[in-house]
């Protein structure tokens, strides 16, 4: 929503029949449909099959629930802005752990974070989960209406808290954690924010993350105050700052030259598909992945989308990308945005998108040891006629099994690993109530209910 994302990678292993009782699968009952194994190392001798997931906000997960069914302004002025300027250290350390108990649960390895204000609550919580994160503070040198207790910073504020961050925190946790810039949106950004923000994300090699053509407003006002012909894009083609290393979250809003600018610039690119069906709008993901733009996954934070699983996003964004061809030219067009493409998507793609796919995003031999236990014998995923479009349309969270990150079991027979998640849940609901007590948030009684 008008602002985050985040992004992750993660491979696979598919339990043949057989196997369902064993500890981990043996390459004795392997199923023929599954590729064989590409990673040199234990602990998967057994089939497997790669994935790169995107996710999101982990700092508004304690939000979920509080902006459902309102218009936009209610959503941000009423809701989430009151949420995110109230917030404590300890609450975004919470939310982290609540939302990355989700992220895990639906096999996300790794995730890129669009922007909260604690990062290193956010880091510290990254650390103990055990996955994989690119962490951005939520910046901004200018806007109106924001809540007067969380004001804007000056341009070289912005720049250096970030770097200390940088300093404090890239390549920590066993090069688990890494830190990128963060842009929120180009109403919260002055010229100089945007080309300082690019120069140094440069120099020190890491990544942007910033929220580009949300809404057709965004563009209007972009339009009426730049003196150019269209949006946001255009905009940022046009003061050079458009570069590989930049995360463009959502992304809805785009012209045909605008498709080309990021595709010649190499832009990555995060498609929310349930947040873009909540609040923004049909994004044209099939004409951006024709013009080679690299297109990922993502969630979107909590009170955008509410569910956290990159299972369904999977889902989602095969089915909205298909019903668009509809809508956009008279006609359906069941191939658009096939299994194997969704599946690329939620793995090579996530791990590009993040800068990390040297490392992640697929099983090869000398990538790290990112993998996700599948159990497709059950209801919902047999038969196993074809097994990518059935991860992609069959697939439940509850069929992932397992999760390995960096070497090391996260998840395993279901049991999140590194942290007691009854005692996470009950406290992440008691900051989650205190939180919007503190920061006056109402929400209205819809109907009456036992
Ligand atoms: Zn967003």
């Amino acid at each position: 929503m008008p602002s985050f994302t985040t992004r992750s990678s993660s491979p696979w292993m598919m339990r043949s029949a057989s196997s369902r009782t064993a500890r981990s699968p043996s390459p004795a009952t392997a199923s023929p449909l599954w590729a064989p194994p590409l990673m040199s190392s234990p602990p998967s001798p057994a089939p497997c099959r790669p994935s790169t997931w995107v996710a999101a906000l982990s700092f508004q997960q304690l939000a979920r629930g509080i902006a459902d069914d309102v218009d936009l302004m209610t959503w941000l002025h009423g809701r989430i802005w009151p949420y995110e300027s109230h917030m404590t250290e300890e609450d975004s350390y919470a939310s982290t752990l609540l939302c990355g108990i989700e992220l895990i649960r639906s096999g996300v390895t790794c995730f890129a974070e669009a922007g909260g204000q604690f990062v290193s609550e956010m880091a510290r919580a990254v650390e103990l989960l055990g996955f994989r994160a690119c962490l951005t503070k939520s910046t901004m040198d200018c806007g109106d209406g924001l809540p007067p207790n969380w004001s804007c910073c000056s341009t070289d504020d912005c720049i250096q808290s970030q770097k200390e961050l940088y300093e404090k925190h890239h390549n920590t946790a066993d090069g688990r954690i890494r830190i990128w810039f963060g842009l929120r949106q180009i109403m919260n950004a002055t010229d100089r924010l945007l080309l300082e923000t690019r120069d140094i994300a440069q120099k020190l090699n890491t990544g942007i993350h910033m929220h580009i053509a949300e809404i057709p407003y965004e563009n209007q006002l972009i339009l009426r105050t730049k003196g150019i012909d269209h949006g946001t894009v255009t905009y940022l083609d046009k003061i050079d700052f458009l570069r590989s290393n930049l995360l463009a979250a959502h992304s809805v809003w785009l012209n045909v030259p605008e498709i080309g600018f990021f595709s010649k610039a190499g832009v990555k690119v995060s498609h929310c598909p349930a947040s873009a069906m909540r609040m923004l709008g049909f994004a044209p993901i099939r004409e951006m992945l024709d013009s080679g733009v690299c297109v990922s996954l993502g969630t979107d934070g909590a009170p955008s989308n509410n569910r956290m699983s990159i299972v369904d996003e999977m889902y989602l964004a095969s089915l909205i990308n298909k019903g668009r061809e509809a809508y956009i030219s008279g006609t359906t067009n069941p191939t658009a945005l096939p299994a194997e493409t969704v599946l690329k998507m939620a793995t090579i793609n996530g791990a590009k998108a993040v800068l990390w796919d040297n490392e992640i995003g697929s099983l090869e031999v000398g990538k790290k040891a990112d993998l996700v236990v599948v159990n497709p014998f059950t209801w919902s995923m047999v038969p196993l006629h074809d097994s990518i479009a059935n991860i992609v349309y069959c697939m439940r969270t509850e069929n992932i099994e397992s999760v390995m990150c960096n070497g090391r079991w996260i998840m395993k027979d279901h049991k999140i690993m590194n942290l007691n998640e009854e005692e996470v849940i009950s406290s992440a609901v008691k900051r989650a109530n205190d939180l919007l007590a503190r920061a006056g948030i109402n929400l209205p009684r819809r109907m009456n209910y036992v």
